[in-house]
C-alpha cells in the first residue's frame, strides 16, 4: 500500500528552514527591486551579485543548491516530488530560484550541456552555469509563430567546420545577459521539422547576431525588457556547437522543456497560496453592506472553490512529479500529465488570482499590492513553453490513444444489449415472479 501524502520528518526540517530563510532573507530582495524583475538575470550587476553571494553560500552549506540536478552535477538529486515541495516555497519570490541555483531557463540549459556538450563546452559554460555565475538563454520561438514549430524558418547550414545561421528569433528571454544562447534552427528543411531541427550553442557577442530590440512585459518601458528580438545575419559557430546532434533538436529540447513546464506549475502553487491567503484575510477584514465579506455566500463560494481548485491542482502537480521520479524519463504517461498540469496552470491562475484581486477592490488592482503583478502572470504562464491550447490538444491525443471506436452502430455503453447480457448472466434466478417484481417495484 504505497499511497502516502506525508513528508519525511528530516526533509520537512529542510523545508521549514527554507520557508523561514526565503521569508526573512530572500523575499525582502523582491521588495528592494520591485518592478525590476530582470535584475535576477543580471550577473554583471555588482549590487545584486554582492547581495546574493552570502545567501547562495548558506544554501550550499545546507545541501540545498541546484536540487533539480543529480549529485554528479553538483545537485542534491532529491527527485521531483521533493523538488515540488521546495518549489512551493521558492515560487513565492522572484529571487529565490536564483538563490537556490534552480533558475529557469538555466536549469534546462545546464541539463542539455551536461548531456550533450563536449568537455570544453562543459568547462566553459556548464561549470559557471551550475555555480550560478553566468546565465543563459534558450531561443526557439520565432516572430512568425511560437506555437507551431512547423512555421520556423531560422536556418543553419554547414560551411566547412562551421554552421552559418540566418533568420530571426523572438522573445529570447535574458539574451542580453546570457553568456551563451541555445538556438533552435532548421538544418534540414526537406524533412519534417521534428527531424530537421538542431540546437546550436551561440556564444554572446558572436558576429552576425543582432539584437533588433529587447521587448518588455506590461508595465516595463518600451525597449527595456529582457525578451530579445534577434536577427542572425550569417552568424557562424563551430560544428561542435551543435548540441545533441544534427536533426536531434526536438528530441533534446523536449527533455528540457518537460522539466521546465512542471517546475513552473510547482512554483505556481506558491503564487496561488499567496493569493488565497490574501483573499481569506480580506474576507475576514472588510465590512460592507451590513457584514464582513466572509459572511456573504457569494464570497464563501469564492473561498470554497479556490480552496478546492488549489488542492486539486497541487495534488495533480505532485502526481506528475511522482510519475517522473517513478519512470525516470519523459515517457508518454509523464508527458501527458505534464501537459495537463501546464494547461491547468493558466486556468487556475485565472480563477484564483482574479477572485483575490477582485475582493480587494481598487487596492487589488493598484501597485500597492502584489495581486496586479500576479494577474500579469496569468497570460504569461498560459503562454510560456507553448500555449494552453497546444498542450490541451496534446493531452487529448495521448488520452485518445488508450481508446477505440465503438465496433457497432451504437456506443458500447448502450444499455439495451447490456441489459440483455445481464439477464442472460443471471437467467437461472429470473423466474417469472422475480421478473414481475423487478419490472413493477
Ligand atoms: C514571458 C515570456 C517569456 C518567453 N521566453 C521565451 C524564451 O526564452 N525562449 C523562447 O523560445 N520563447 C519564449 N517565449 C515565447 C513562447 O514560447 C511563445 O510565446 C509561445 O510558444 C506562443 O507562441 P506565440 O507567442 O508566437 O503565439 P502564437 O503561436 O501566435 O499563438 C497565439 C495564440 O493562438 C492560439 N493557438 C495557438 N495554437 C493553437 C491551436 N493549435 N489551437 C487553438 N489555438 C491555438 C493560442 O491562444 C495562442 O496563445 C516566451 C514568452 C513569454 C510570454
Amino acid at each position: 500500500m504505497a499511497w502516502d501524502f506525508e513528508t519525511e520528518p528530516e526533509f520537512q526540517e529542510k523545508l521549514d528552514w527554507m520557508d523561514e530563510f526565503v521569508r526573512e532573507e530572500v523575499e525582502p530582495l523582491d521588495l528592494l527591486f520591485r518592478g525590476k524583475s530582470d535584475v535576477v538575470f543580471d550577473m554583471k550587476n555588482e549590487l545584486v551579485v554582492k547581495l546574493l553571494a552570502p545567501l547562495k553560500q548558506e544554501v550550499k552549506k545546507r545541501d540545498l543548491w541546484a536540487c533539480h540536478l543529480t549529485p554528479d552535477l553538483g545537485g542534491g538529486g532529491y527527485g521531483q516530488v521533493k523538488l515540488a515541495l521546495m518549489n512551493e516555497i521558492l515560487g513565492r519570490s522572484m529571487f529565490a530560484s536564483r538563490v537556490f541555483g534552480c533558475q529557469a531557463p538555466d536549469t534546462g540549459n545546464a541539463e542539455l550541456i551536461a548531456h550533450y556538450g563536449n568537455d570544453s563546452q562543459k568547462d566553459k559554460y556548464l561549470k559557471p552555469l551550475l555555480e550560478g555565475e553566468i546565465v543563459s538563454c534558450f531561443s526557439m520561438t520565432e516572430p512568425a509563430g511560437g506555437s507551431d514549430p512547423k512555421t520556423f524558418t531560422c536556418k543553419a547550414w554547414r560551411e566547412g567546420d562551421e554552421y552559418v545561421i540566418e533568420g530571426e528569433k523572438w522573445f529570447a528571454s535574458n539574451a542580453k545577459y546570457a553568456e551563451f544562447l541555445l538556438v533552435v534552427v532548421v538544418t534540414d528543411p526537406e524533412v519534417p521539422i521534428y527531424k530537421g531541427a538542431s540546437i546550436l550553442l551561440v556564444p554572446k557577442d558572436t558576429p552576425g547576431m543582432e539584437f533588433v530590440r529587447n521587448v518588455g512585459l506590461a508595465g516595463e518601458r518600451i525597449g527595456h525588457g529582457a525578451h530579445a528580438y534577434l536577427r542572425f545575419n550569417k552568424a557562424r559557430v563551430p560544428v561542435e556547437n551543435c548540441i545533441g546532434g544534427e536533426g536531434q533538436g526536438f528530441v533534446a529540447a523536449q527533455t528540457r522543456l518537460g522539466g521546465g513546464r512542471i517546475h513552473h506549475a510547482m512554483r505556481t502553487v506558491a503564487t496561488l497560496k499567496k493569493a488565497f491567503d490574501m483573499m481569506c484575510e480580506r474576507a475576514l477584514s472588510r465590512f460592507t453592506q451590513g457584514s464582513i465579506l466572509a459572511e456573504k455566500q457569494l464570497v464563501q463560494q469564492m473561498i470554497g472553490d479556490s480552496y478546492t481548485e488549489i488542492l486539486q491542482f497541487r495534488l495533480h502537480v505532485m502526481y506528475a512529479a511522482w510519475l517522473i521520479d517513478k519512470h525516470k524519463k519523459y515517457n508518454r504517461e509523464v508527458r501527458k500529465e505534464i501537459a495537463a498540469t501546464k494547461v491547468a496552470t493558466g486556468h487556475i491562475m485565472k480563477s484564483v488570482i482574479y477572485r483575490a484581486l477582485h475582493l480587494h477592490g481598487a487596492l487589488g488592482v493598484s501597485n500597492e499590492l502584489p495581486l496586479a503583478g500576479m494577474w500579469n502572470q496569468v497570460g504569461i504562464m498560459a503562454t510560456v513553453d507553448g500555449p494552453s491550447e497546444v498542450h490541451s490538444i496534446s493531452v487529448a491525443k495521448q488520452v485518445l490513444r488508450d481508446y477505440e471506436p465503438s465496433p457497432g452502430l451504437f456506443p458500447t455503453a448502450h444499455l439495451l444489449p447490456k441489459i440483455e447480457a445481464a439477464r442472460d448472466k443471471y437467467a437461472e434466478y429470473l423466474t417469472e415472479e422475480n421478473m414481475h417484481w423487478i419490472a413493477n417495484s
